[in-house]
């Protein structure tokens, strides 16, 4: 069935990238258990030389493990998703004053909050995250200062969209976040979802933003997608299930009207 595929596409996704981690774990591990053999060596010969060079780049490796292993810890502790029907303007909107406190006063932030916007069914407090973290690499795209939109729209997909492919037709809303700055080229938006993925200093980065909010939207019965150019700028969609609240109240003033003619 369509879920057991799913399910062993998960786990698939799942060795690899513990299988991932696992091996960068062990190159670590190699390079400190190196470290301490060349000391070793090296006092038992009673000699000084390079000592605290190998003591560095023992620590270096062994720092590099723990933050390794942080981020693993970080990723598994990812919280259930709780969807309720969300009014995407209303949560960004609520999100302002944050968003512009978190991006600082060189970058512009607009909102775009389209009319009729339709409600979306999705975990707000997930959504309020992605948004967080989709301004945070904006911020670092941006060190110069530049443009941040959030726009929100209904999307209605009747077929298979080259940027979307992966969408079922139906009805969705769209939120849109776009900056102007560095951009990404080919190769790093075509892997920029990855898990662990992250072209940031170690410690600046950890290459899970991206990767979590790809998981949410696929798991929210959505998508996300990436359209960026070298030197122009990034837009990153999301696109989640509309969320039909109205169902309910046709149904109930339906019910309503049966009841007045009886
Ligand atoms: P992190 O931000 O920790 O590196 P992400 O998964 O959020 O992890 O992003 C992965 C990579 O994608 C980043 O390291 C960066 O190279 C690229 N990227 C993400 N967002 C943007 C953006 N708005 N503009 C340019 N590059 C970006």
């Amino acid at each position: 069935t369509e879920e057991a595929l799913l399910q062993s596409q998960k786990m698939e996704a799942v060795g690899q990238l513990t299988g991932g981690i696992a091996h960068d774990f062990n190159n670590l591990l190699t390079g400190i258990v190196g470290s301490l053999d060349l000391l070793q060596t090296r006092l038992n010969q009673g000699r000084t030389d390079n000592v605290a060079r190998y003591i560095e780049a023992a620590m270096t490796s062994a720092n590099r493990a723990a933050a390794l292993t942080h981020r693993l810890l970080a990723f598994a502790r990812r919280q259930p998703l709780i969807p309720k029907s969300v009014d995407a303007n209303r949560l960004v909107v609520s999100l302002e004053d944050l968003l512009r406190r978190t991006i600082g006063e060189t970058i512009d932030l607009s909102v775009v909050a389209s009319n009729g916007l339709w409600n979306t069914l999705c975990d707000p407090n997930q959504l309020e995250s992605a948004l967080l973290n989709l301004a945070i690499n904006a911020r670092d795209a941006m060190p110069d200062g530049g443009k941040l939109t959030i726009s929100t729209a209904n999307a209605r997909i009747d077929g298979v969209t080259a940027d979307t492919p992966a969408l079922s037709p139906g009805d969705y809303v769209c939120i849109e976040v776009t900056d102007t700055g560095t951009g990404m080229s080919a190769e790093v938006a075509a892997r920029a979802f990855d898990p662990f993925f992250t072209t940031k200093p170690i410690g600046q980065g950890t290459g899970l933003g991206l990767s979590m909010i790809y998981g949410f939207a696929r798991q929210s019965n959505g998508h996300a997608t990436i359209d960026s150019k070298l030197g122009r700028g990034t837009s990153v969609r999301l696109y989640l299930p509309r969320h039909r609240s109205d169902a309910v109240t046709e149904h109930a003033s339906a019910a309503g009207t049966a009841a007045h003619a009886a």
